[in-house]
């Protein structure tokens, strides 16, 4: 009997062996498709040589060195190279090594920037319903999935929740994209105004939604309007990219497709692509000189931050994907996933939307698709496809959301960049099968 704490323990799942390009291997010889990357991590597959090659180069090197002592080149050199590709005025990158400790580190930092700046009184962060930043506390209260904040819910700091922009859900008849969008992101000028504009510290959401809603992106102009409010009232802007980031999108980072630039941008799962436990925390100039200008000293540590062999093996993916012109490949292989998918379920009975950037991509599934009625939540139909799917060999990423008050399920996919056309095939062939059998 294994000592293992899974994460799902009655669930009885197979060991993992090997990884070769798109395909995970179990300990019967089984392959899997990652179609979902994990959960949009894998985006040069699982076997690039030239990240195992700048792993193993590093760990011989020197493997670790405290950051409260010295900091070392592979993470100088990562810093450098994202910052040469960041939008706007970031400038600044804290490593961490993960997704929630990114967007942790983030809503800390927001903080003690208004500490140090002379504003104790901002201490306000608002955030979206069907959003999710991560499951360490304050990640998890920024989020707005009820299902994963319910039990823990006490032991949560107030974030104020406003409503996402989700169009094939909320958008009125007869209203356009553009006013749909407007109207969605006036929602937080009016949250500002309620809770006071002086103590409001920052707004945190993700570009493109993940895990909460199967990849939906704003419409054109909600996160310029966005911006515009942030800058209006002082407030920060905080976007969390971990999962949609590091050219999932087809853009490298996944505001470049929405115009704006953040204060605080959040990284993770593409960065390290896997082979590295790694995230990130990019912040402005001015953020980062307000801190060195005043204590000197961001209060808040973990003792891997900048690891050196994790730093390495995302300098190594960060360079594949420059020099393999990978993010490119994701938008052009992202536009043919959506027409194989447009065009095996587009006209499904209980397909509803088909949607996403680059190789993100989101089905959302309903019982009726004129009035977009979901299936009953207690059919179980997201555990059902993604059962399905892996026995017919797919890993997808199906959830039920939670949505204000509605139900609904959707799969998310997300493969490697790497991806073939005749992968592109298998990947819808196995979701059809799974769909199928599940319905
Ligand atoms: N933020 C977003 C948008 C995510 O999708 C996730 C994970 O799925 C996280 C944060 C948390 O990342 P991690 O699981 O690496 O802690």
């Amino acid at each position: 009997m294994s000592h293992l704490f899974p994460r799902h323990t009655k669930a009885n799942l197979p060991t993992a062996v090997g990884g070769d390009g798109c395909y995970l291997i179990d300990s019967t010889g089984k392959r899997y498709f990652d179609g979902s990357g994990g959960a949009a991590v894998s985006c040069l597959g699982h076997s690039d040589a030239a990240v195992i090659a700048a792993v193993q180069q590093q760990v011989g090197q020197l493997a670790f060195a405290h950051t409260g002592f010295m900091t070392s080149e592979p993470a100088e050199a990562l810093a450098d190279l994202l910052i040469a590709n960041a939008p706007g005025d970031l400038d600044r990158v804290y490593f961490v090594s993960g997704g929630s400790e990114a967007t942790e580190a983030a809503i800390k930092l927001a903080r003690q920037y208004f500490l140090e700046k002379g504003e104790p009184e901002r201490r306000h962060l608002i955030a979206r319903r069907q959003s999710y930043h991560g499951n360490t506390l304050g990640a998890l209260a920024a989020g707005g999935n009820a299902w994963r904040r319910q039990q823990f819910d006490p032991l949560l700091i107030g974030v104020s929740h406003i409503a996402p922009c989700y169009e094939y859900v909320d958008r009125a008849q007869g209203e356009s994209s553009f006013d749909y969008g407007q109207r969605a992101a006036n929602e937080l000028e009016a949250e500002i105004l309620r809770l006071g504009p002086e103590t409001v510290m920052a707004f945190m959401a993700e570009p493109v939604v993940g895990a909460t809603s199967g990849a939906v992106p704003a419409v054109e102009g909600y996160f310029k309007r966005i911006r515009e409010i942030c800058d209006k009232y002082g407030v920060l802007l905080i976007l969390d990219e971990v999962m949609c980031g590091m050219g999932r999108t087809g853009h490298l980072f996944a505001c470049d497709a929405d115009g704006v630039a953040p204060d605080i941008l959040c990284i993770a799962k593409g960065l390290g692509a896997g082979y590295q436990p790694i995230g990130a925390m990019l912040c402005s100039r001015q953020i980062y000189e307000t801190i060195e200008g005043g204590s000197g000293f961001f209060q808040h540590g973990h003792t891997y931050i900048g690891h050196p062999v994790a730093t390495a093996a995302g300098l190594a993916v960060v360079s594949q994907m420059l020099e393999r012109d990978l993010v490119a490949r994701c938008a052009a292989m992202g536009d043919r996933l959506q027409s194989a998918l447009q065009e095996r379920f587009g006209q499904h009975p209980n397909i509803g939307d088909i949607r996403g950037r680059g190789l993100f991509r989101g089905i959302e599934l309903v019982r009726d698709r004129d009035s977009k009625t979901p299936f009953d939540p207690s059919l179980g139909l997201a555990a059902k496809i993604k059962k399905a799917a892996f026995e017919a060999g797919l890993i997808c990423y199906p959830m039920s959301g939670t949505r204000d008050g509605r139900n609904g399920d959707h799969i998310l996919l997300a493969p490697p960049f790497i991806i073939s056309e005749d992968q592109i095939a298998e990947v819808v062939d196995k979701l059809d099968v799974a769909i199928t059998q599940s319905l």
